[in-house]
């Protein structure tokens, strides 16, 4: 678990996921046949079959976290901010972040609060608004001259929390979707002998509208796309049985469909099987909002067979995110066992 400990307590807002590849290149590069990063920074890296003309499994997990970007620095040292991702403001008050200045430095810790009153002065009418999003701000605690010295408008902004291995389960921020980097790691270092060309993509800029995936989607050409992600696992006080969506622990969730993706049919038929014959937990999931980089990867040039290995998390989004590691195993023995059985494409 230290692997996920380290990916999770790294920085990565979108278009900002130099540190997580680093960290993931460094791990990667003596299990496959080759690394690439590409333009707009997605890793990816390759291991042959080594057969010629073999079907290429293209698998996807993004590297960044949803988190901000400086806006504005004010004369007294205030920031601004830009969010990167989609955020409830409402789980976003009184949390300490880290400021990355990008003109070089040591990283600065802060504290985001909503411009607002605090409860001994505020009415219950100002206390009962959701403030926006836009209305949150850094204090670091420095002079309007420190922070102009060291801080940029456009520096990245992350939230900071410290993972915790709490037994069956492990929470932390950015399991979304640093959980899913680890699985197709350990799924790589497991894996001696594919019986496709497996393209291990790891993603930028899933966040803000799949844009990794987009291109790297169109550089691989998949005859089957799997994308790995977190999903919610509505199993918690305030959430009704029938919608839960997923439950924590009870396996990965092979996904039917989401806003962005209709599953390819047979490929989810496939995946079943495969779990089946595996003795892998499983779970189906129907999600009503939200997407993966599976909905890129199933529209790129004349489209692809896709489908997403979900982790069930409870508290998407927040820096509390919670997984369990028994669905954590169950990815990568599910994926790995695609990957060494090879996956047949109808005709
Ligand atoms: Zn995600």
């Amino acid at each position: 678990m230290q692997r996920l400990k380290d990916l999770s307590e790294m920085a990565g807002v979108p278009g900002r996921e130099e540190a997580v590849r680093t960290y993931i290149e460094a791990r990667v590069a003596d299990l496959v046949d080759s690394v690439e990063t590409d333009a707009m920074g997605n890793l990816h890296a390759l291991k042959r079959c080594g057969r010629e003309g073999a079907p290429r499994l293209m698998v996807a997990a993004h590297m960044d976290e949803i988190g901000f970007i400086v806006r504005h620095v004010d004369d007294k040292g205030f920031l601004r901010l830009q969010h990167v991702g989609g955020f409830d403001a409402r789980n976003l008050f009184a949390r300490q972040v880290t400021v990355h200045p990008s003109a070089g430095g040591e990283p600065l810790v802060g504290v985001l609060n909503p411009a607002s009153k605090p409860v001994h002065v505020s009415t219950a009418e100002e206390r009962a608004k959701v403030p926006e999003l836009a209305s949150f701000y850094v204090d670091l605690g420095l002079s309007g001259e420190q922070v102009g010295q060291r801080v940029r408008v456009g520096d990245m902004v992350t939230l900071r929390q410290p993972f915790a291995d709490l037994g069956e389960v492990v929470t932390g921020k950015a399991l979304d979707d640093r959980s899913g980097c680890w699985i197709l790691l350990e799924t790589l270092a497991r894996l001696e002998r594919p019986a496709m060309d497996v393209h291990a993509v790891f993603t930028v800029q899933e966040e803000v509208g799949l844009r990794g995936a987009t291109t790297s989607a169109f550089q691989v050409a998949p005859d089957i796309a799997v994308a790995l992600d977190t999903t919610l696992a509505l199993d918690t006080p305030g959430n009704p049985d029938e919608a839960h969506i997923t439950e924590m622990g009870k396996g990965t969730a092979i996904k039917v469909m989401d806003s962005h993706t209709i599953s390819t049919r047979w490929l989810v038929d496939a995946f079943i099987g495969l779990a089946e014959q595996n003795a892998v937990p499983y779970q189906l999931e129907v999600l009503p909002m939200g997407g993966t980089d599976a909905g890129a990867m199933q529209r790129s040039r004349g489209g692809a067979p896709a489908v997403t290995l979900s982790t069930p998390s409870r508290y998407v989004h927040t820096v509390t995110e919670m997984v369990a590691k028994a669905d954590l195993e169950a990815a990568v023995a599910l994926l790995a066992a695609a990957a060494t059985s090879g996956i047949p494409v109808p005709a």
